[in-house]
């Protein structure tokens, strides 16, 4: 058997993008280059509608699982070129399918014909006729039925007019818009559960995520800056390069914490944090922030405070987990992987100086009164004057 494979890339939503789809396919044909190695000799196509990469058999698994992460593919199928008889095509399928029937009863199939060679002596229905009933003779006395609407392994043959491609079950892919397609913002990222996920949906919006992480140590230590910088590379993993700004944020805090009203802590640290995040998005051309914030998760995430820390800035905010519940964003988390990295040990640097009762409607002019008695604008100036810039790759 020939030791060529091909590809086949389904986009998701980039289909339906009209006039936009050829930016879109521009910007995921780039992203699907930048993730496959580049010394094995892989070669791109693009007919209509979609992405064909022709690569040697031995690149095909490498190949695979950077294809599964990358935002903006629907799904995609590796496949075997063959000569065009039906008898070929069927032992291919067989070889495919028989694996699966052993541990599993009863498998639904279907065979799913393209052709765009008319010169080929059937028509579509014909050829899957006449494989799907070569592949059925076979394994149907081993639990293979067909049946078309809800088929589990969908065997798809393209008849070229130089070829010949006969392709395995497809892969699901991650779905969405290509990283880039949606421009640059910047998220809040601070070592928790949360803002990892939130990263990673907007990722998958066709956002590039930069990331800011407001650090405490010496109060801490370098333990929250190792992590951080840790779950920026794993979150890189879908999107490849971005930056990591640290900020250092414990002359806030210690000012903060002595100057204002003990109550109105958190939510004084965070509308810190924003108009900082603020800044740095301005200068950066990021127009958006994203947090991992929930609705009602903790005391600092009420309506009310949501309000007081959105009035700082007049940037969008993005909050992705604004309805989901902590369970859900767990499961998200475990599936992308940052769960793992997010739950090693850390103090939160909220935490730090957490009142005992924060308030959970903070009024805007109070929190403005607690805010006058600290030098806002210096400390806001030294944070950023003193913020590390890193360039992140990913794990
Ligand atoms: P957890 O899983 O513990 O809830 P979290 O990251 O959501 O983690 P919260 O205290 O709920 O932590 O903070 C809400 C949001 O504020 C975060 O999702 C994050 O976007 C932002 N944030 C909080 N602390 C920091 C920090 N030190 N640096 C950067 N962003 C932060
Ligand atoms: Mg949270």
């Amino acid at each position: 058997m020939s030791e060529k494979r091909t590809i086949l890339i389904r986009y998701d939503e980039i289909g339906l993008k009209g006039r936009n789809r050829k930016y879109f396919e521009k910007i995921l044909l780039k992203n699907i280059r930048r993730s496959l190695p580049k010394d094995k000799g892989i070669e791109y196509r693009v007919p209509r509608g979609r992405i064909l990469v022709d690569l040697p058999e031995s690149a095909v698994e490498e190949c695979t699982e950077h294809l599964k992460l990358i935002p903006g593919i629907a799904s995609f199928s590796v496949g075997v070129s063959v000569e065009p008889d039906f008898d070929g095509m069927a032992a291919l399928g067989v070889q495919w399918i028989e694996p699966l029937l052993t541990s599993r009863g009863k498998l639904k199939f279907c065979v799913r014909t393209r052709r765009s060679a008319k010169t080929f002596p059937h028509t579509s229905p014909e050829i899957n006729f006449e494989v799907g009933s070569r592949i059925m003779t076979q394994l149907c006395p081993k639990g293979l039925v067909v049946n078309i609407k809800e088929s589990e392994f969908t065997l798809e043959i393209e008849i070229g007019s130089k070829e010949t491609i006969v392709f395995d079950n497809r892969h699901p892919g991650l779905c969405g818009l290509p990283v880039g397609s949606s421009g640059n913002v910047l998220c809040l990222l601070s070592g928790g559960i949360d803002s990892p996920v939130a990263a990673y949906l907007m990722a998958c919006r066709g956002c590039r995520v930069h990331f800011v992480f407001f650090d405490n140590q010496p109060f801490l230590g370098r333990g929250g800056y190792e992590k951080v910088l840790k779950l920026a590379k794993s979150i890189n993993r879908y999107q490849g390069r971005a930056k990591l700004f640290v900020v250092p944020f414990q002359d806030i805090q210690v000012a903060i914490r002595d100057k204002c009203r003990e109550e109105n802590r958190v939510v004084l640290y965070r509308r810190m944090m924003y108009r900082i995040a603020d800044a740095i998005a301005n200068e950066f051309e990021m127009p958006g922030l994203v947090t991992g914030e929930s609705l009602g998760q903790v005391a600092s995430q009420t309506l009310e405070n949501l309000a007081a820390v959105t009035c700082v800035t007049s940037m969008n905010i993005l909050r992705p987990l604004i309805a989901m519940n902590k369970e859900g964003i767990i499961r998200h988390a475990k599936e992308i992987e940052t769960y793992e990295i997010s739950i090693e040990p850390q103090p939160d640097c909220c935490s730090v100086f957490m009142p005992a009762s924060p308030v959970t409607r903070g009024k805007i002019p109070i929190l403005e009164n607690d805010e006058e008695r600290i030098a806002l604008k210096e400390l806001q100036e030294e944070a950023l004057k003193n913020m590390e810039t890193i360039n992140v790759d990913y794990l």
